[in-house]
């Protein structure tokens, strides 16, 4: 089964059978790990993958952790295969450094991001707004597509996009990412019919401590599982090298073994392929420039040290 919370030091393992079959009403069985775990300094996580066993009084015991595929930790759990990452057209207004920002750090965890653009039905107003919303649309198609992302235009409010982006999370473990604001309790509340998630304008945000640390679990969503807290919220390059960032960008990871260098930082070296992409206009100037201002980001913060 998979681990689908923990507390108090009990794990609750959803099996992937059905407990019905053999007699159990219950949906997750309450399980204690072994002591054996401790003793090698493993921890279960939400997500893992497990062998249990029923005890007597309905209750299990964690006997086996089966090999991770990835491990989060903020929030902790195993096993996370895909990230949506949420993007509204506007309120809050699209930010296309911050949304490089993000997958820098989902290219680094080697995590299948996809992007989801929300509040796609504030394109149907009138006026500048509008426009707004439909030049993002249209930014985020043009630049991230040919990156080879996949792109759901969604509307929590018009429930456009919901059913595609359920389908596609069928059979993954998943975690949405996205700054604060764009939606994403929303489009989990539609993803899982009674959920109920809060949501809030961004208004009424201040000094509620909405994002105070709690318990992650994982939501059934029926043939998948969607964590049920935001993932990659601290967006700081501590864990990269300078030499890792250009990996997290795909157009320059594609390109890297095309430079006359080796270890080119893409920045001034003669005979960079990748500095050819962008004069050539096969690699976006906008997604170069955020690759420059992390570059100078990450070296300012280690000269600090
Ligand atoms: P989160 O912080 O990313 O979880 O964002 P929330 O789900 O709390 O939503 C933030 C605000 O955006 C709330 O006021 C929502 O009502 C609003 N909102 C969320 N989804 C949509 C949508 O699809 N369309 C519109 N127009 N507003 C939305």
């Amino acid at each position: 089964g998979t681990i689908v919370k923990a507390l108090s030091g009990y794990y609750y393992v959803q099996p992937d059978q059905p407990l019905v079959d053999i007699g159990y009403d219950m949906k997750s069985v309450q399980c204690r790990a072994r002591g054996v775990f401790k003793k090698r300094g493993l921890t279960p996580l939400v997500g893992d993958k497990v062998q249990f066993s029923l005890t007597e009084n309905g209750e299990g015991t964690v006997d086996e952790l089966l090999p991770r595929s990835s491990q989060l930790i903020r929030p902790p759990v195993a096993n996370i295969d895909l990230v949506v990452l949420v993007f509204s057209v506007i309120e809050p207004s699209l930010n296309t450094q911050l949304l490089d920002k993000f997958l820098v750090h989902i290219e680094h965890a080697e995590i299948k991001p996809i992007l989801c653009l929300s509040k796609e039905d504030l394109q149907q107003q009138e006026g500048a707004q509008a426009n707004e919303a439909k030049e993002a649309i249209a930014t985020i198609h043009q630049i991230y597509s040919k990156l080879g992302y996949e792109i759901y235009d969604t509307s929590a409010t018009e429930q456009t996009g919901v059913a595609e982006l359920k389908e596609r999370l069928q059979g993954h473990i998943a975690v949405f990412a996205g700054q604060s604001g764009v939606g994403k309790s929303s489009l989990l509340n539609q993803l899982v019919p009674g959920l109920n998630l809060e949501t809030s304008a961004i208004s009424q945000r201040l000094g509620r401590g909405k994002h105070t640390t709690r318990h992650v679990e994982l939501i059934d969503i029926d043939g998948g599982w969607v964590a049920d807290t935001p993932g990659f919220s601290q967006l700081d390059f501590a864990q990269l090298g300078v030499e890792d960032l250009s990996y997290c960008f795909v157009e320059m990871r594609e390109r890297a073994g095309d430079c006359k260098f080796r270890g080119c930082t893409h920045v001034q070296e003669p005979g960079c392929a990748v500095i050819a992409g962008v004069q050539a206009g096969s690699i976006a100037m906008e997604r170069y420039e955020h690759y420059k201002i992390f570059l100078q980001e990450m070296n300012d913060s280690k000269r600090r040290y």
